[in-house]
């Protein structure tokens, strides 16, 4: 990914991709401070647009005051910063990667003094679960990692260190032969996807872990709560267990890069016909109608670049 033509936005310019380096001894590198933002833009008939984008950057700064890091530029900078890099790439439909991270000025475990740093990178990148797992569905593990727990990192923020729990439950899942893994919280309940929030359907009822189960906030997860309120679906957020997955008539994960990835199996254990269900096929429908500006109803969540 480093090796390649084009640009990325560093701390306030567009420098050559091959350019846009970091010192050995950046403080977010030994010990994880760090808040980031996947955000996906996508090809409509009115040209290239950013989905959500005012809510991912809310997101990032919210991440940065729960880190306690005070990102030196302003909302409307990372937004202009994002639309450049999408325009500067020549992208049609990308994924867009904006970070903020603790400069190397010392190495102590705090940062007090170092200087904060922001970057947006941009690339294609197709659909993360492939291109199968949005029509068949995806076959899911419960990790042996458990999510943590709310007190322990903060699982509001979309914090760089949340991730070493992403990535051991979905390497641990994937070498296991599965797809993607679920992760439960330190109670015992449904939180959510190495990278994704999940929702099952039970009796056309659409449940959705509560956000005390460590889930964050997904942008994409806020998006199904309109689509359902929209179709007239019913939704209820609750503590949910893992047998209630396997019992569920559907179940599928939602995120920016997932999109909305239906869930065929769980534990070897098919949920319904162990194929992508009927509500799932209308939510995931009007999603990609939203993202790709074909519902004028939420034409102000598409920010044209
Ligand atoms: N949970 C985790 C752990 C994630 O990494 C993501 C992806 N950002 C999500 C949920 C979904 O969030 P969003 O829909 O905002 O991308």
């Amino acid at each position: 990914l480093d090796d390649r033509d084009g640009k990325i936005w560093m701390d306030g310019d567009l420098v050559e991709w091959r350019e846009a380096k970091i010192h050995v001894l950046s403080h977010t590198l030994h010990y994880g401070c760090g808040a980031f933002e996947g955000v996906r833009a996508y090809k409509t008939d009115g040209g290239t647009a950013i989905f959500r984008l005012a809510e991912h950057t809310e997101r990032l700064f919210n991440s940065a005051k729960i880190l306690r890091m005070k990102i030196p530029f302003s909302p409307e900078q990372l937004n202009e910063a994002q639309k450049q890099v999408v325009r500067a790439n020549k992208l049609e439909s990308c994924y867009l990667r904006p970070l903020v991270w603790i400069g190397s000025e010392k190495l102590g475990v705090s940062p007090k003094g170092n200087r904060i740093h922001a970057m947006v990178a941009a690339w294609a990148w197709g659909a993360y679960l492939g291109d199968e797992g949005l029509k068949r569905g995806i076959r899911v593990k419960t990790s042996s990692y458990t999510r943590h727990h709310v007190n322990i990192t903060m699982t509001q923020a979309k914090a760089v260190s949340n991730y070493s729990n992403s990535i051991l439950a979905n390497m641990e899942a994937v070498d296991d032969g599965y797809d993607e893994a679920l992760l439960l919280d330190a109670a015992g309940f449904v939180s959510e996807g190495a990278g994704e929030n999940i929702f099952v359907v039970k009796n056309g009822v659409v449940y959705t872990p509560d956000l005390s189960a460590g889930a964050l906030n997904g942008i994409t997860r806020n998006t199904i709560l309109h689509i359902c309120k929209d179709l007239g679906i019913e939704v209820v957020q609750k503590r949910i267990t893992r047998d209630e997955v396997y019992i569920a008539e559907e179940a599928f994960f939602t995120g920016t890069a997932a999109e909305v990835t239906p869930i065929r199996e769980l534990d070897r254990i098919e949920i319904g016909q162990g194929s992508r269900g009927p509500v799932t096929e209308k939510i995931q429908s009007a999603f990609f109608d939203i993202v790709n500006g074909r519902n004028p109803k939420y034409a102000h969540w598409l920010t044209k670049v």
